[in-house]
Formats: structure tokens, C-alpha cells, sequence
């Protein structure tokens, strides 16, 4: 139990509280295959989902400004000159519905099922607001970007921005 405090604690600030929370929480209910991916993916860093997303963006011409502090919700991509924001958002965290990386911990479950209500509900309320301010948002989820549905996610993306 004390390994979740520990990661979540000290894992303070943007990602890196996202990967080290998310690998403890997966650790507990995911098989070995998926435990050394994710671990994986706590190492290299340009492996991440959004870095993957920024990658291509840039290669594709794409201008950017990242986690902009002064817009609802933060968005970690902004194209200003499409006026569009990305979110690039983990499944677990933020309760990615009928996917099936995004697992309750069968243990302190009321707590985590909390944190992760007040994501989304974070999360819809960025929308509304950027969305009232004319904001086209665009949201790409984890299981979207792994290796077998990361091409037609990216073609999907190219398309939306058009
Ligand atoms: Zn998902």
C-alpha cells in the first residue's frame, strides 16, 4: 500500500506524476507483459504518447506551443494558428470509457475512482470553456497511440487539422 504514496507523493509536477502513478497502479493488476512496457516507457522518455504526437506534429510542419498555462485545462498542444488545442490524455487517469487500459485498482478503489471522477470532470469543464472561446479541441487517448493503431490516429489527426 505504501508503494502508491510513495510514487504519487514524490512524484510531483506534470508527467512525471502521471508515469510513476499509472506504472504502480498497472503493476496491480496488469500481467508481466504489460507491467515491462509500461516500465519501458518510464525510461524512454521520447516514447511517450505525446511526445509521439509533438514528433509527428513538428515533421509535419506543425507549430506549437506546449502545456499553456493560461488556457483552460492547461492543453499540452497548442496550434494557434488553427486555434485548436490537443489533449493527449492517459487512460487511466482520466477514465478513458470501455477501453481496457483503464482498469480500477481492486484495492483503496473509492479513492482512486475520486481522483479520476475529478479528472473528468476537470476535463469537461476545460472543454466547455475553450470551446466557448472558440477553440477547436481535439483528444487523443493512450490506447490511440500504441503501436498498432498509432498510424491511423495520426492520419486521423492530419485530417482534423485540415
Ligand atoms: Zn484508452
Amino acid at each position: 500500500m505504501s508503494i502508491y504514496w510513495r510514487n504519487i507523493v514524490f512524484g510531483r509536477g506534470g508527467e512525471g506524476l502521471w508515469i510513476s502513478a499509472n506504472f504502480v497502479t498497472m503493476a496491480d493488476v496488469h500481467d508481466k507483459a504489460t507491467r515491462s512496457y509500461n516500465m519501458s516507457r518510464i525510461k524512454g522518455k521520447d516514447t511517450k504518447p505525446e511526445m509521439l504526437v509533438r514528433k509527428f506534429l513538428h515533421a509535419n510542419g506543425f507549430r506549437y506551443r506546449l502545456h499553456v498555462k493560461d488556457l483552460p485545462g492547461k492543453p499540452d498542444i497548442v496550434l494557434p494558428k488553427y486555434k485548436t488545442v490537443i489533449f493527449v490524455h492517459g487512460c487511466f487517469w482520466h477514465g478513458h470509457e470501455g477501453c481496457k487500459y483503464f482498469v480500477v485498482p481492486k484495492t483503496k478503489t473509492d479513492w482512486w475512482l475520486n481522483k479520476i471522477n475529478g479528472n473528468i470532470t476537470n476535463d469537461q469543464k476545460a472543454v466547455s470553456a475553450l470551446e466557448k472561446d472558440g477553440w477547436k479541441i481535439i483528444t487523443l487517448w493512450e490506447c490511440e497511440l500504441k503501436p498498432a493503431t498509432i498510424e491511423n490516429t495520426l492520419k486521423s489527426l492530419l485530417k482534423a487539422l485540415q
